[in-house]
């Protein structure tokens, strides 16, 4: 490694110097900054990579490191695809039945609806045309 040429030397130690910051670096994600950093300002670049920010993505469940890009969690499974936090609101709808069908009867005459309720086992009037029908029990 030392060949007594200065040039050579001083090459060797750059490279050598950005290697380890690089692989001080990979340990956070940030090799191609710790290969500058040691190649720039040498050990100081190596600490200051080491003591830098770990960029690499973590696991929101467990903490661990994953993969870029995976789908899955190789630590605990957990799922890392985005999934939309706040889910819609589903808008309440609710199907108001036409009372007419349910609670009225047409008026054999006249077609008007008439109450259910206000009908009687055999004589009826109809409250609208005033006409008598008959009722049969049920
Ligand atoms: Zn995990
Ligand atoms: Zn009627």
């Amino acid at each position: 490694m030392f060949t007594g040429e200065p040039m050579f030397d001083l090459v060797i130690g750059a490279l050598f110097s950005a290697l380890i910051g690089s692989l001080i670096g990979g340990t956070k994600g940030r090799s191609g900054a710790g290969a500058v950093l040691g190649l720039l300002i040498g050990p100081i670049g190596w600490l200051l990579v080491a003591v830098g920010k770990d960029r690499r993505p973590k696991c929101p469940e467990c903490g661990g490191v994953i993969v870029p890009g995976a789908r899955r969690c190789k630590n605990c499974g957990a799922s890392l695809v985005a999934e939309p936090t706040a889910r819609r609101a589903q808008p309440h709808i609710t199907f108001r039945k036409k009372s007419a069908s349910a609670e009225t009867v047409a008026c054999p005459h006249c077609v008007q609806p008439i109450l259910k309720s206000s009908l009687v086992v055999g004589h009826n009037t109809c409250p609208s045309c005033a006409q008598v029908f008959d009722v049969e029990q049920a």
